[in-house]
């Protein structure tokens, strides 16, 4: 029998299979453990503040613990969303904002990183240029047929640019008074390998998918242009030398987009269940606050149904 898990994966893809059997040979000795984990994804200067106390209160009721990952400058470079004017707003410059991220964490919650504008410059990359909606640390465009297409790192990409942008987030965390975050997600998941370096020098681990390219593995010369994606059910540590925390259930997300279908609570718990063949395994999802409360709940409660545990992301490091 011949097969190569790792082309074509999805979150309730063969490929657990191999991520089990690799105990076998690995770690022989692993008890049966299954842990669940979410966040709350995409949470900027520009979020509500009611609807984070409504995730944090219900979060927080259920003894459950979470990661908030947060994007500290909030920009809309060509006025997408702000009829026509350019707006931009930092942490700092929204207190209510701030207020619920410091009763979240006094709550159960984690703070992390994602990104420092999650956009990048005033270019549609691929969609609005606004913070949230595109890529910051890697080209791309949506093509004809509607599928978004990877064109490569950022022209102007080096240690010193992506190292300039995580020094400019994590000062934005400083002067709005909040703790400097520990763990960082990548926009989109998608970066060089030069800049996941450079994220592995400023945080203590990622929690994310990945992209790794050519080159990486024998230490040649990186070919930014041959890769492939790779998410693991359990914390790694990756060719770029960081520990890697699992994201393997992916997000709710109730309408499709560009040819992916939509992702409701009973698909995310079908890929938790499917999950279950990791001995040791973790089911890790997140969730974007401004939805409501309910399919959050659901997604959970079907969660917790299969036996699953809910842990804070700095237990997944163990
Ligand atoms: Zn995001």
């Amino acid at each position: 029998m011949g097969e190569i898990p790792f082309t074509y994966v999805s979150e309730s893809d063969r490929v657990i299979v191999f991520e089990d059997l690799l105990f076998d040979g690995l770690a022989p000795a692993t008890t049966e453990r299954h842990r669940a984990f979410v966040r709350l994804e995409d949470i900027s200067p520009k979020a509500d503040p009611n609807q984070l106390r409504a995730m944090a209160d219900y979060l927080y009721s259920q003894r459950i613990p979470y990661g908030i990952n947060v994007i500290p400058v909030y920009t809309d470079p060509k006025g997408v969303y702000n009829n026509g004017k350019a707006e931009t707003v930092t942490l700092a410059q929204a207190p209510q904002v701030v207020a619920e991220l410091k009763y979240m964490l006094s709550h159960g919650a984690v703070l992390m990183n994602h990104g420092y504008t999650h956009q990048y410059k005033n270019l549609a990359n691929p969609y609005t240029g606004v913070t949230g909606d595109d890529f910051e640390f890697f080209r791309a465009h949506v093509d004809a047929s509607d599928n978004v297409i990877y064109d490569g790192p950022v022209t102007e990409d080096s240690t010193i640019w992506a190292q300039g942008r995580i020094t400019s987030a994590l000062a934005a965390f400083t002067t709005a008074g909040l703790p400097k975050p520990t763990l960082w997600t990548t926009p989109h998941y998608a970066a060089s390998a030069t800049d996941y370096k450079v994220f592995g020098q400023n945080y203590t681990a990622r929690l994310e998918r990945s992209l790794y390219f050519a080159g990486t593995l024998s230490g040649g010369a990186v070919n930014a242009s041959r890769y492939i994606g790779q998410f693991f059910p359990y914390a790694v540590k990756d060719v770029y030398g960081t520990s890697v925390l699992p994201e393997n259930i992916g997000n709710y997300e109730p309408e499709p987009y560009n040819n992916h279908p939509a992702r409701l609570p009973a698909d995310l718990i079908a890929s938790a269940k499917a999950n279950l063949a990791v001995r040791d395994g973790v089911a890790s999802f997140f969730y974007h606050p401004y939805y409501a409360v309910d399919p959050l709940k659901q997604t959970v409660d079907g969660i917790k149904a299969l036996g699953y545990t809910f842990v804070g992301p700095t237990d997944l490091a163990q």
